[in-house]
């Protein structure tokens, strides 16, 4: 068995991360304590990547919850999975983070991070052979972000090996108000970049445009922000807990990475949409950039040529779209078994250049206030170095021109990186 260890931290990290066990735990026939009520041998062969089969004969995520408040896990309890979680795998403070990363990565968060580190190691030791780890949070606030990076850099030391994939929210001024939330982030991306080997960038700048402009919903709230969060977690786990053969490992799944989308119906419409900017879950235009890598999953009962041809007709319809020097990078699967309530579903996960237009937005409103010094006693009331802050920004500034070489890059340049893939691409029959 590959079991992945799912940790869930912070309000935004709670709030996904139980909407995601909701949706999971429907998909393969469990109800709310655990019990096996499906109807599909195909729901049980790897329910063991993310679940712990107790002796009773119930199913218990493999989840740790983190928080500096009692108050987000206090609801995840009472909520409708609430029971169904291990009661000690519930880590939690009282202080809260205030907004603040150096209080999550550097003090409050510092404090409780063994606790939670106990359970992480508790749970690895019970795993037959552990292929990784997805963490859920928020960049913009103070756990998810300042504490969530400090666990994932304390794991990465104690399993170097093991695969990190996070589900990391960006924050938007259209969504929340509060001004230190580019801080918060870039000082987490400084940190991903480092330790994490596979982001999904969910950006609330994008989530709310979906809502408002596509959904047509006037107020969008963070619930209807998470629905399509969930739906996307689900879409891009689905070949994990399902058998199949692509991408059916966290490993394999690495070869793209990036922003996500959702929608639905037939298969050349599917494949339509998924390509379309405006579904998109990061605020970034493809049009405008490259993708190094995609990878494109189909769930329900389909034609899998009709999927190969469309897949196919798109990229030669958009060959300036694609890097030329990884050859094959566009991978597509198809997973029997259909999301709740549709007929036909697909997700596509990208790793497109452009995703530069989010950090340099990110980037621009740190900036503007870093130039003028605001807020920094903040963190530096929490013994936090104004360099941290200057290395944090100019790590994001690489970012976005690492991003941009890559766009620029023809394949005489390059060409070193088309080994791996290549072999990787006998897949995709
Ligand atoms: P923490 O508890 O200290 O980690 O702080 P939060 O998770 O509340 O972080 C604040 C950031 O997360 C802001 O950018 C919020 O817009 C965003 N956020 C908070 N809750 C949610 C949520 O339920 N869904 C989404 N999409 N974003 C959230």
């Amino acid at each position: 068995m590959r079991e992945i260890l799912h940790v869930q931290g912070g309000q935004c990290g709670n709030q996904i991360g139980s909407k995601f066990w909701e949706v999971v735990c429907d998909e393969h026939g469990i109800d709310p304590t655990g019990r096996y009520v499906g109807s599909s041998d195909l729901q049980l062969e790897r329910v063991n990547v993310y679940y712990n089969e107790a002796s009773c004969g119930r199913f218990v995520p493999r989840a740790v919850l983190m928080d500096l408040e009692p108050g987000t896990m206090d609801s995840v309890r009472t909520g409708p999975y609430g029971q169904i979680f291990r009661p000690d795998n519930f880590v939690f403070g009282q202080s809260g983070a205030g907004n603040n990363w150096a209080k999550g990565h550097y003090t409050e968060g510092a404090e409780l991070i063994d606790s939670v580190l106990d359970v992480v190691r508790k749970e690895a030791e019970n795993c037959d052979c552990l292929q990784g780890f997805q963490v859920c949070h928020s960049l913009g606030g103070g756990t998810g972000s300042g504490m969530g990076t400090l666990l994932i850099s304390k794991i990465r030391e104690e399993y170097p090996d093991r695969m990190m994939l996070t589900f990391s929210v960006f924050p938007s001024p259209k969504v929340s108000d509060t001004v230190v939330e580019p801080y918060n982030a870039t000082l987490s991306v400084h940190q991903l970049v480092e330790n994490a080997d596979e982001c999904m960038v969910l950006d609330n700048e994008a989530l709310y445009d979906i809502c408002f402009r596509t959904l047509k919903l006037t107020t969008p709230s963070f619930g209807d922000l998470n629905h399509l969060i969930s739906a996307t977690m689900s879409g891009v786990t689905c070949c994990l807990r399902f058998p199949g053969q692509l991408n059916s490992d966290l490993r394999k799944l690495a070869t793209s990475r990036g922003s996500q989308q959702y929608r639905a119906l037939t298969v050349p419409e599917l494949t339509q949409q998924m390509w379309d900017s405006k579904n998109m879950m990061c605020a970034a235009d493809p049009r405008h950039g490259r993708y190094l890598t995609a990878s494109a999953m189909f769930r329900g009962k389909m034609s899998t040529k009709e999927v190969d041809e469309q897949m196919i007709n798109v990229q030669n319809k958009n060959s300036s779209y694609f890097v030329e020097w990884i050859p094959n990078n566009v991978k597509s699967s198809v997973c029997d078994i259909p999301p709740r309530g549709l007929a036909m579903a697909s997700t596509f996960i990208g790793n497109s250049t452009s995703i530069q237009e989010m950090f340099r937005r990110v980037s621009e409103q740190f900036t503007a206030m870093f130039r003028r010094k605001a807020f920094l006693h903040w963190y530096t009331g929490e013994g936090m170095d104004e360099m941290e802050f200057t290395e944090a920004e100019s790590n994001m500034n690489d970012l976005v021109s690492e991003y941009q070489q890559y766009q620029d890059a023809t394949a005489d340049e390059e060409g070193e990186y088309d080994d791996e893939e290549e072999e990787e691409g006998q897949y995709a029959e």
